[in-house]
């Protein structure tokens, strides 16, 4: 260990960052004092904002899930985090993958040691150069919702396992993908007709109720709608094997749903074992939102702009605007991308202030606004929140929750660059990821 407590770490993959151990707060206060020094010797970008990703907060998750939902194998969506050692992570843990694009499948396979049958391609609207792509990588599950799609993959992956992806509720979701996805059930018969016609092999239902899913009871629906299909499929001469329930799973409402999943499907697959029915799920957020904190440094401070131009005025201090606008160096066009992308609304807290990684209760609040280093306006990360009224410029805010939807859309708008991540291990469950990291690497893989 050196002086901040944080450990040197480990390299099982050469070609990826270090490993550390320990609690993710231990690695949030190690970067800010490894910035400071930065910072005393000149170094350009000394105050950048990192992540800390905590690896055993993602197996916590794996074991909720197997807890849960034994029945439902996994196969993470890796458009909600590509990061390198999730995926090498959950490749260890037995997870499949979802994956939206050949870019997706090409990194999840360039890892080693995950058979192409552990991927499926869970876009129903593909480019026909990445079908054929698909097939060249042995990537044989995909979906479809349309017709052209079938003819699309008839003419360049004949030999696909294809999966319907049909529509349901998506209304009590924070993102609602039914305007986009979905055949609507009264469309399936055609659909299911078209795909025997030009002799592809349907093998399956999807369906995926919206992304951050708050009322978990939707399940059900979606499960009894997967049902009449499955019947439908049997009409047209398919006798079908595969059940996708998609993502959607919140974290404060996993168990809830998991329960619903249950029940609906005992009520409406109750010969599935007899029957071989395999059922697969594709949680993304699920897996990855806790997993990842965010460090940002404050690197401007000033007024807002109204008749007062000093901060701290007694006029401010009884309004209820904020009286001092913070400026830190991540934003919308950055991490925070998920306010717009993502519907998410950010509260910050204070990691340092004057040098100090203890903030006592009593100091005196304010209301304050937080923005983004661009200069766009839009690049507002809290339009109002309560900050300390002592915070200044060179302190730092941290932010939880910040591993779902965040650094895989950021943009280097305005020259701004993707915040690094500091891995760790983390407290619980740390010695079961680096067994399981261990292990695959010397397979061979992930290196
Ligand atoms: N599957 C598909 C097809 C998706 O589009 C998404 C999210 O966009 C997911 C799974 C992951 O959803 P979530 O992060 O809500 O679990």
């Amino acid at each position: 260990s050196d002086e901040d407590g944080a450990d040197s770490g480990i390299r099982i993959f050469p070609s990826l960052p270090p490993l550390h151990h320990g609690h993710p707060e231990i690695h949030l206060r190690a970067g800010i004092m490894q910035a400071s020094r930065l910072a005393e010797d000149h170094e350009p970008n000394a105050e950048k904002a990192f992540f800390v990703g905590d690896l055993s907060q993602v197996y916590r998750q794996h074991m909720r899930w197997k807890a849960s939902l034994p029945e439902i194998q996994p196969f993470y969506a890796v458009k909600c985090n590509p990061d390198p050692y999730v995926i090498r992570l959950l490749a260890a843990l037995g997870a499949g993958f979802d994956c939206a694009s050949n870019g997706e499948i090409s990194q999840v396979l360039k890892v080693g040691g995950i058979d192409p049958a552990r991927i499926i391609f869970a876009n129903p609207c593909k480019a026909v150069s990445f079908i054929r792509s698909a097939a060249k990588m042995g990537v044989e599950t995909m979906t479809f919702d349309n017709a052209d799609e079938l003819h699309k993959i008839a003419r360049s992956h004949g030999s696909a396992r294809l999966v319907i992806r049909i529509l349901t509720d998506d209304s009590k979701s924070l993102c609602a993908f039914g305007i986009k996805f979905g055949a609507p059930l009264n469309t399936v018969p055609g659909l299911l007709a078209k795909a025997r016609e030009l002799g592809l092999d349907v093998v399956g239902v999807s369906f995926h109720v919206g992304s951050g899913c708050y009322d978990p009871s939707v399940y059900t629906d979606a499960i009894r709608r997967a049902r009449a299909v499955f019947d439908m499929a049997r009409e047209v001469g398919y006798t079908f094997s595969l059940l996708d329930v998609g993502g959607g799973f919140e974290d404060a409402l996993f168990e809830q749903a998991a329960a619903f999943l249950t029940q609906a499907i005992e009520l409406y697959f109750p010969d599935r074992h007899a029957e071989n029915l395999k059922i697969i799920a594709e949680p993304g957020r699920f897996y990855v939102s806790k997993a990842f904190k965010l460090a940002a440094n404050i690197i401007a401070r000033r007024a807002p702009l109204t008749e007062a131009s000093e901060i701290d005025t007694a006029a401010e201090a009884s309004s209820d605007q904020p009286g001092v606008m913070y400026y830190i160096n991540d934003g919308v066009y950055g991490a925070f991308n998920c306010i717009l992308f993502d519907h998410q609304v950010i509260h910050p807290f204070v990691l340092s202030m004057n040098g100090s990684f203890h903030v006592p209760e009593s100091e005196p609040q304010k209301l304050s606004s937080v923005w983004g280093p661009t200069c766009d306006s839009i690049d507002c990360v809290s339009p109002k929140t309560t900050l300390p009224s002592a915070l200044q410029v060179g302190d730092w805010l941290g932010f939880d929750n910040m591993g779902a939807y965040t650094s895989c859309a950021a943009s280097q708008f305005n020259g701004f660059e993707v915040s690094n991540v500091i891995y760790t291990m983390g407290g619980v469950g740390g010695s079961e990821v680096q067994q399981a990291l261990t292990v695959f690497a010397a397979s061979g893989y992930g290196l």
